[in-house]
């Protein structure tokens, strides 16, 4: 039997979900494809694998003694639920377990598996029938991301294969059954696709217990999104009743950059220290008092902190975007739905508070126990503010938040035609990924959600829902990927939102060209042995020419000596002449030259043929090195500031 710590019982018996359990299992045991809809936070994935593990999934000797596995599409998600379920059910992490790419808590014990979709995919290309499952739940469908496509797709398959085996009583066989979960009511693509599920899966919504978020939009939208963020919440801070702020960014460094300043001026340390600093002014202004009577006081503390706050406001900030539609006067409705934090408002005093802010990043890459830090209640007397990615959209509930800030754009991958090469790019949200996201106000209390760009932007930018990413994927990749675990007949694929089929063919032939089907070594990214051939056919162009060089280069080719190197990069500094970089310190005596630098990071690099400096861009190796003096560059990037990238270091040895 299972034990729920008594506050667990509590929180559980508010959420949607709980109500709905009966109907859930029913619609499981009678369906090997079930879809649930529930708004984020409704309970479905700390809920649902719950409501099977007491069900008697996942236990050795039941009808149904297979692993209970969840799939997510981050590893913070996959991490943070399979502790928050173990904790609710007593039970150890060995028993209620994760499994990410590079780090697991998965046992022989294990009944409640989260993982990331990869780590599925690539169990499926080792155990197509997924034995060790008795029931696999695809959360987070919504976000169509390709793996989550891909593996509905399968799923759709192995369910079917493994119902055959067991009605053949062919080695035990059991039944695998598949939930698909998703955070919206647009499941369409998966519950009527005839090609996918025969039988349309039955779909259960979860009712919302959502409260109403008033929704105000900036006037105009600003590029410099990040400070207008820091301004909002600090507004928020200082004068809107207690409550959580959620402020959605969209990458790391962002998201580190506005904790660090919002620590700064409202972290417990900074505050103390101000009130320290104030109380020590009073007290000289008391004693000034006390000297000479009838003098004006100015307290000097108050005008720092004055002149400090005003950092954070600023219409010099507040560059409008250069998008056509998007104006103030056309956008009447902004007129006032802005105003209880209006930039007139922005007094001397505005953003003064005494309560601390405790101030939370959320972003995949950070370390999980920082992750865990959104779920635990902020110290008494400070307001929670949550700095997160897309992340906190759907995938975490973080309790207590009230106010929203939303920048309204998010990183995406994206695949540029012309040179072929796929980024993460900064693009706008969609309406629903919006919606989504003023929701986080609504789950604690009514909420109110600032949208740190124009109602007139929104209703001309804004798609309706994002694209599946599969869409948005070069055809080529996808079928490689699906190749690569063994999908062969990739155009009759069951997709839920299937590529032009045309292309799909096209893409085929393609890798069938370049001989990228044909290996019998799945993933040998062919490519080595070209560079095998390269090198031999090089090395015999140079014994031609040179008989006297050494023969042995084509046996075995050892790293070159610091003389190699050293003609290597005049080789590249005298064939890329016109795309060499100088530090600038190097080239112009000015205040910079004879300084130390660390990092690369801010460091001024002069190019030829460039009229403004540039500098190395943040995803290279060199940005957090000391930098070096000559760098060939491949390609620059322009955004506010210009950026070098694809770089190699030419220095004089
Ligand atoms: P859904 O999957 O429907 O979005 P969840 O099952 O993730 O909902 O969350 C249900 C509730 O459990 C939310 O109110 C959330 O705040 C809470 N919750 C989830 N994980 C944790 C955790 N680690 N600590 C505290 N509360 C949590
Ligand atoms: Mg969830």
């Amino acid at each position: 039997d299972i034990t729920k710590p008594p506050e667990v019982e509590a929180a559980r018996l508010l959420l949607p979900i709980v109500a709905e359990e009966q109907p859930i299992m029913e619609a499981i045991l009678l369906n090997s494809v079930v879809v649930i809809c529930g708004e984020t936070g409704s309970g479905k994935t700390t809920q649902v694998p719950q409501f099977l593990y007491e069900a008697g999934f996942g236990l050795p000797g039941s009808d149904n003694p297979g692993i209970i596995g969840v799939t997510q599409p981050r590893r913070v998600a996959a991490m943070s639920m399979a502790s928050r379920v173990a904790q609710e059910l007593s039970l150890t992490s060995s028993k209620i377990s994760y499994q990410i790419r590079y780090d697991a808590t998965v046992s022989s014990n294990t009944s409640i598996k989260f993982m990331t979709d990869g780590v599925l995919l690539r169990e499926l290309a080792t155990d197509f029938l997924l034995t060790k499952y008795s029931v696999i739940i695809i959360d987070e469908a919504h976000e169509r991301s390709m793996n989550t496509d891909i593996l509905i797709g399968v799923l759709s398959r192995v369910v079917k294969l493994r119902e055959e085996l067991w009605s053949q009583k062919k080695d035990d066989a059991k039944p695998l059954r598949l939930i698909i979960m998703s955070a919206t009511l647009r499941v369409s693509d998966f519950a009527e696709n005839v090609a996918l599920f025969p039988s349309p899966p039955p779909v259960i919504n979860v009712p919302a217990r959502q409260h109403p978020v008033t929704v105000h939009f900036n006037r105009r939208t600003t590029s410099d999104y990040v400070s207008e963020a820091i301004r909002k919440a600090s507004k928020i801070h200082a004068r809107l009743p207690p409550g959580g702020i959620l402020i959605f960014l969209t990458g790391q460094n962002e998201i580190s950059g506005t904790c660090k300043k919002l620590e700064a001026k409202y972290g417990l340390k900074a505050l103390e220290e101000r009130k320290r600093r104030r109380n020590a002014a009073a007290a000289r202004t008391q004693s000034a008092e006390e000297d000479s009577r009838g003098r004006v006081n100015v307290a000097p503390a108050q005008a720092d902190v004055e002149a400090e706050d005003m950092d954070l406001g600023g219409d010099q900030m507040d560059l409008a975007l250069d998008v056509d539609g998007d104006n103030a006067d056309f956008d009447d409705e902004a007129l006032d739905s802005d105003d209880d934090l209006n930039d007139q408002e922005l007094g001397i005093d505005t953003e003064e508070s005494d309560a601390p802010m405790h101030i939370v990043p959320l972003y995949a890459l950070l370390p999980s126990e920082k992750q865990m830090l959104v779920f635990k209640p902020p110290p008494p007397g400070a307001r929670l503010v949550v700095v997160s990615t897309n992340v906190a959209e759907t995938s975490l509930t973080i309790p207590g938040v009230r106010y929203v800030i939303d920048c309204g754009r998010a990183k995406e991958r994206h695949y540029d035609v012309v040179n072929g090469i796929q980024t993460f790019k900064v693009s706008w949200i969609s309406k629903a990924s919006a919606a989504q996201r003023a929701g986080r106000a609504g789950r604690t209390g009514p909420g109110h959600c600032y949208r740190l760009y124009s109602s007139a932007l929104f209703e001309t930018y804004f798609e309706q829902f994002s694209q599946p990413e599969i869409l948005r994927m070069p055809i080529e990749g996808v079928v490689l990927q699906m190749k690569s675990m063994h999908i062969d007949a990739v155009t009759n694929f069951p997709f839920p939102t299937p590529p032009d089929r045309l292309s799909l063919r096209k893409a085929e032939v393609i890798l069938t060209h370049l001989g990228a089907l044909t290996s019998s070594e799945p993933g040998t990214p062919m490519a080595m042995e070209e560079i095998h051939k390269l090198r031999a056919q090089l090395s015999s162009i140079v014994q031609t020419n040179f008989p006297d060089s050494d023969a042995g280069l084509v046996a075995n080719l050892r790293p070159p000596t610091a003389l190699q190197m050293k003609v290597l990069r005049q080789l590249l500094a005298a064939g890329f002449i016109d795309q060499v970089a100088v530090r600038k310190d190097k080239v112009s005596q000015d205040a910079l030259s004879g300084q130390q630098f660390t990092t690369a990071r801010g460091v001024p690099y002069r190019a030829l043929g460039i009229d403004e400096d540039v500098f190395i861009h943040p995803s290279s190796v060199l940005a957090n090195k000391p930098p070096p003096d000559f760098v060939v560059y491949l390609e620059v990037v322009r955004t506010s500031k210009v950026w070098i990238k694809g770089l190699t270091v030419v220095n004089a040895a």
